[in-house]
């Protein structure tokens, strides 16, 4: 008898979000992969259709599927809504972002990068603890933000990110921080992580001060294999980690929660190019195969993979953003046919 099909949260997002998602669901079902889908709304959409950011069917069904496949989803800068993003991360707890970085286009800047960023999630800046202070007649004169870091939180993201290691055969873990500035919060980090390291003598371990990390990433990014750091230490190196591998357009993420996960793409809703059916679902496509490992078919996933890269190393059909001229859709179909042969 063939094993039920788990059902997935599908929230295609807004700006190429839609486009992307459709690209990364076709990919699935023609891989053979056993998913039902129940979509679901957030962000701009969801506010033009049910006047609610992140609307309670959306979160029901999050809570009862505990798996999600996301779009982007555009965030006002400034004022406006806060981060739904963010929101989601925080109200399911998930704690451990895991964003790999691998060659797949040949002949950029540098060939056979094969990095993992483990982000921490939930703490640091993005707790959204801030404040205007008035002065003088004017309540905007100052602003302030509180980076919020706990002993759990620390030992919560460094234990997943040996134990990560451990599981994927990687040799080394190096925690990024900037504990010679921020004594207590990214102070109490690496004391942290580095009693956590004790307990993982078959993994390398180091630590590194987050701006010498972002210029080593540049000029030798060989000598990094795992990443673990903070969160906006971690979004921000992320996005430079998909630059040494061809763009945004090739990263996929995972956010790891002890009984939920969410899959979404490391780039955002790219108003620039939305609607125009130009973008590249490759960051959706992997983020899509990080998941059916998550459910247990792993197989699907490195059938997803094998194609995506052929179609990518080969030529068959290349999106804009990796010098090629195929649309979104073409290049869907070219993996499509990857996937019968
Ligand atoms: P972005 O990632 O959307 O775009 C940055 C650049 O990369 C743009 O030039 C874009 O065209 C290009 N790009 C991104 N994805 C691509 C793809 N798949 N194919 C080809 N080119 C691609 O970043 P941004 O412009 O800073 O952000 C736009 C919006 O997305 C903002 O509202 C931001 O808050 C939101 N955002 C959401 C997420 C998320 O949903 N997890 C993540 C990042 C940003």
């Amino acid at each position: 008898m063939k094993p039920t099909a788990p059902t997935i949260t599908v929230i295609p997002g807004d700006g190429i979000g839609p486009e992307v998602t459709r690209s990364a669901l076709r990919i699935m079902d023609g891989a053979g992969a056993r998913i039902e889908v129940d979509e679901r709304l957030a962000g701009v959409t969801a506010i033009e259709a049910l006047n609610d950011p992140l609307p309670e069917q959306t979160l029901g069904s999050i809570r009862r599927n505990r798996v999600v496949l996301k779009g982007p989803l555009t965030t006002p800068k400034g004022s406006g809504f806060r981060s739904i993003n963010v929101a989601i991360r925080r109200e399911f707890d998930l704690y451990a972002n895991v964003r790999p970085a691998k060659t797949i286009l040949p002949g950029g800047r540098y060939e056979n990068i094969d990095l993992v960023l483990i982000r921490e999630n939930t703490e640091g800046l993005y707790v959204g603890v801030e404040h205007y202070i008035g002065m003088d007649g004017d309540p905007r004169a100052a602003a302030e933000s509180v980076m919020i870091i706990t002993r759990f939180g620390a030992e919560r993201i460094s234990r997943y990110a040996f134990e990560y290691a451990r599981r994927a055969g990687r040799r080394k873990v190096t925690l990024a921080h900037k504990a010679n500035i921020l004594k207590y919060t990214q102070g109490l980090f690496l004391d942290v992580a580095r009693e956590v390291a004790k307990d993982y003598p078959d993994i390398e371990w180091d630590d590194a001060i987050i701006d010498a990390t972002a210029m080593w990433l540049v000029l030798d990014p060989y000598r990094f294999d795992v990443l673990v750091m903070e969160n906006m230490f971690g979004d921000i190196l992320s996005d430079e980690m998909a630059g040494l591998i061809g763009g945004l357009g090739f990263a996929p993420a995972g956010n790891i929660g002890a009984d939920t996960a969410m899959f979404e793409a490391v780039h955002g809703s790219a108003p620039d190019i939305a609607g125009k059916g130009v973008a590249n679902p490759t960051g959706l496509t992997l983020a899509a195969c990080l998941m059916l490992e998550h459910i247990g078919q792993a197989d699907a996933a490195e059938r997803i993979r094998a194609a995506v890269s052929a179609v990518i190393r080969e030529g068959d059909a290349r999106t804009l953003d990796m010098g090629g001229s195929a649309g979104t859709v073409e290049f869907t179909d070219a993996v499509l046919r990857r996937l019968e042969d």
